[in-house]
């Protein structure tokens, strides 16, 4: 499919910029033979001005005529002809005055005058050879050179193409594992709903037994809609922001529920800090980064939630949990990454909550970083750009 698309980017890349290359080289080809004859005709006027002074009855003078005209001839005011040089021609003049092309040679015809009358003619003329040569290296070059460069654009197209496929192409794999991820995640509890339900429908021996079976069914389908509720969210693209408003965190942190059966400390500046969001998702990231503090910290540890500002707004989720292995940590914010899933399964995640932070924090123009130790807990750190700051940029 991308390879298609390629092709047929490198072809219509290719046919545009050689139609437009094959234009210009035409009317270019064109101008040259329009400059060239202009040049052409100037030099034989210029030179025929010269052969008008010359008296054609006194002898001698004919040495200044240029040697590159093929003939030149003078003929009295009733047009018949009473010199020439080079070949004679017809003895009256025929044809028409000003410049003729006739068999490889440009003619100029010009009335000679005195005192506003026409007392003669002079007709000279030169052989277009060099013009000619001149054209035909033109052409030679265009020749050559045009379907040279054409191929060129073709090739270029190609690369082009390649680079510009580039972002599809990834993103259409990354689609295609995050739909494969997705249809695993679900496999496993549509199988477990199944089977509870199939055993759920036969005549009932012991109806806590089913009670049980029922209250699973509908703790599965709790985490699936967690789930697809998780997969909505990523399969976002573009984040609205026209939604985005001046947002003060502090209010905005002020105003989450925290659990108060565990060690939770809150630290927050005592004056404003804005930034420029869409609320709901900041509460979402920070939500989650707080939801895997307390999941990932027993009991006895300690969670913290704390906001500064420096250049840009600050927030950390400190905790003193079971940590994170260094292995693990430069893929914690892909999509389905769990760090070992026995872990995960006892607290139930299916490795997108984190995902999902790296993309509203991405949309923010913000940042996302971690830093752990096994054992003794993490700190994960959102950045977000200050409004100022953004307006200033
Ligand atoms: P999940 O829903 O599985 O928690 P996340 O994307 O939120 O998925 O996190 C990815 C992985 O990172 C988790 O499987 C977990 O092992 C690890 N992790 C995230 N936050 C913490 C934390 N505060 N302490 C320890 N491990 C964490």
């Amino acid at each position: 499919m991308f390879d298609r698309s390629r092709r047929n980017l490198a072809y219509w890349f290719a046919a545009s910029m050689g139609g437009i290359l094959l234009t210009f080289a035409g009317v270019g080809y064109g101008f040259i033979v329009q400059t060239q004859l202009r040049n052409f005709d100037d030099l034989l006027y210029r030179r025929s001005r010269i052969l008008i002074g010359v008296q054609p009855s006194i002898p001698g003078v004919m040495q200044t005529i240029p040697i590159d005209l093929t003939y030149a001839r003078w003929y009295r005011s009733d047009r018949q002809r009473i010199k020439y040089i080079g070949s004679p021609g017809a003895n009256y003049l025929a044809g028409t005055i000003g410049f003729e092309t006739i068999d490889g040679l440009r003619q100029l015809t010009l009335p000679i005058q005195r005192q506003n009358q026409t007392i003669g003619y002079l007709q000279v003329a030169a052989p277009l050879t060099p013009l000619q040569q001149s054209l035909e290296q033109v052409r030679f070059v265009l020749l050559f050179g045009v379907p040279i460069a054409i191929a060129l654009i073709g090739v270029t197209g190609w690369i082009l193409g390649g680079i510009a496929m580039q972002p599809s192409r990834r993103a259409y794999a990354q689609l295609q594992r995050f739909t494969a991820d997705a249809s695993h995640e679900l496999r496993a509890p549509i199988a477990a709903v199944l089977s509870n339900a199939q055993v759920g429908l036969m005549p009932p021996e012991d109806l806590q037994e089913q009670h049980d079976r029922l209250e699973r069914i509908v703790e599965i389908a709790k985490s699936m809609s967690a789930l697809v509720t998780n997969l909505l969210w990523l399969a976002r693209q573009e984040l609205d922001r026209t939604k985005f408003q001046t947002v003060d965190l502090v209010q905005l942190i002020r105003g989450l529920d925290y659990p108060n059966d565990r060690a939770f400390t809150l630290s927050l500046p005592d004056h404003p800090i804005q930034i420029e969001a869409d609320a709901e998702l900041i509460r979402q990231a920070i939500f989650n980064l707080l939801s895997n503090a307390f999941k990932y910290t027993p009991n006895e540890g300690t969670v913290r939630l704390e906001l500064i500002s420096k250049q840009s707004a600050i927030i950390r989720v400190i905790d003193t949990g079971i940590g994170i292995p260094q292995e693990d940590l430069p893929h914690i914010f892909e999509r389905f990454y769990r760090v070992d899933t026995a872990r995960s399964k006892q607290t139930g995640g299916f490795g997108l909550g984190l995902a999902i932070v790296q993309q509203i924090v991405q949309a923010h123009q913000g940042q996302l970083s971690v830093s752990s130790e096994l054992g003794s807990g993490s700190t994960f750190q959102i950045e977000l750009p200050l409004k100022a700051a953004r307006n200033k940029a």
